[in-house]
C-alpha cells in the first residue's frame, strides 16, 4: 500500500504551499486593485500600456519572485526528499513483511536494492520539477486574469474572486500530484524490489469495490484501461499473474504495472514465490 504517512505530509506540505501562494498575491494586489481602480476603468478600452499594467505586473512578480527563489528551491528539495525517504522506509518494511509472511521466515532482504539511490534522487529531482509547476502556473494565469480584468473594467472584488477560483485550481492539482506521486512511486519501489530479490512474477489485486476501473458492477464498467481485467486476464501464468519486467498490456498499452495502470490505481503485485503461493503449471 502506499505511505500514507508520506502521503500525509505532502498533502500537508502541498496544501500549505498554496495557502502561501494565494495569502501572499492577495496581500500585495489588493491595495494596487483598489488604488487603480479609478484609473483602470476609466482607461478601459484604451491601451493596455498604461502605467497601471506596469504597476500591477510588478506588484504579481514581487510575490512570485518568491517562489522561483533559492530559498524556495532549498524547501521544495527538503519536501520532495523528506516525501520520498519516508515513502520507501514504509515500501522496505511493507515488502519485508509480505515476503516473510508467505515464506514463513525472517529473512534480511537488502534494504536499497543496487540502482535504488539514483532512482530515489530522480524521483526526488521530478517531485521538485513538479511542486515547482503548482506556483509557476499559478502566476502565470494569474496575470491574465488580473490584467484581462482591468482591461475589461471589472471591479477588484470581481478578479479577486476568479483568483480565488484559480486558487482552487491549484489546490486540486496540488493534492492529485501529492496522492499519484505517493502511490506511483510505492509501485516502482516494490517492482524494484521484488526484482531485487529473484521474484519473477506478480499477481495482480484490484482494490475490490465499486470504484475499480472497468469492473462491470462498478462505477467505472467502461474505464480505457481495466484494473478489474488485468486483474483477472491469463496471459499463461494464472489469472491476474504477470512478468514484473513485463507488467500487463491493455488495450495496447503495454508496461502496466500494479499502482500505474492509470492515475490512482489502487492495485498491488503480490510477490509470486514459487512453491510458496505460485504454483505454474507451465513454464513461466
Ligand atoms: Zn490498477
Amino acid at each position: 500500500m502506499p505511505s500514507k504517512d508520506a502521503e500525509r505530509y505532502y498533502l500537508g506540505q502541498m496544501r500549505a504551499l498554496v495557502r502561501a501562494m494565494a495569502t501572499d498575491l492577495i496581500a500585495s494586489l489588493e491595495p494596487a486593485l483598489k488604488r487603480l481602480k479609478p484609473d483602470y476603468i476609466a482607461d478601459s478600452r484604451v491601451t493596455l500600456d498604461g502605467s497601471w499594467t506596469d504597476e500591477i505586473l510588478k506588484s504579481i512578480r514581487s510575490v512570485s519572485q518568491r517562489f522561483t527563489s533559492p530559498l524556495f528551491e532549498a524547501q521544495i528539495q527538503r519536501v520532495a526528499a523528506t516525501t520520498i525517504s519516508r515513502a520507501d522506509a514504509d515500501n522496505a518494511e511493507d515488502f519485508r513483511d509480505s515476503i516473510n509472511k508467505a515464506v514463513g521466515i525472517d529473512f534480511q532482504l537488502v534494504t536499497k536494492p543496487k540502482g535504488m539511490t539514483d532512482f530515489l534522487e530522480a524521483s526526488t529531482a521530478e517531485n521538485v520539477n513538479l511542486i515547482k509547476s503548482i506556483p509557476a502556473d499559478y502566476f502565470k494565469k494569474v496575470e491574465t486574469i488580473v490584467l484581462g480584468g482591468m482591461k475589461d473594467g471589472l471591479a477588484p472584488t470581481t478578479i479577486a474572486k476568479q483568483i480565488q477560483e484559480e486558487t482552487g485550481v491549484s489546490a486540486r492539482r496540488a493534492k492529485l500530484i501529492a496522492r499519484d506521486q505517493v502511490s506511483q512511486l510505492n509501485s516502482d519501489l516494490t517492482r524494484q524490489r521484488q526484482t531485487a530479490a529473484g521474484i519473477v512474477h506478480y499477481k495482480v489485486q484490484d482494490a475490490d469495490d465499486v470504484r475499480v476501473s472497468g469492473n462491470p458492477s462498478g462505477k467505472y464498467p467502461n474505464a480505457k484501461i481495466s484494473c478489474w481485467g488485468i486483474a483477472r486476464q491469463d496471459i499463461g501464468y494464472g489469472p491476474g499473474v504477470y512478468k514484473v519486467a513485463e507488467g500487463a498490456t491493455w488495450k495496447g498499452v503495454t508496461n502496466l504495472h500494479p499502482g500505474k495502470h492509470h492515475p490512482l490505481c489502487r492495485c498491488i503485485g503480490i510477490a509470486m514465490i514459487p512453491g510458496v503461493n505460485y504454483f505454474p503449471d507451465k513454464n513461466g
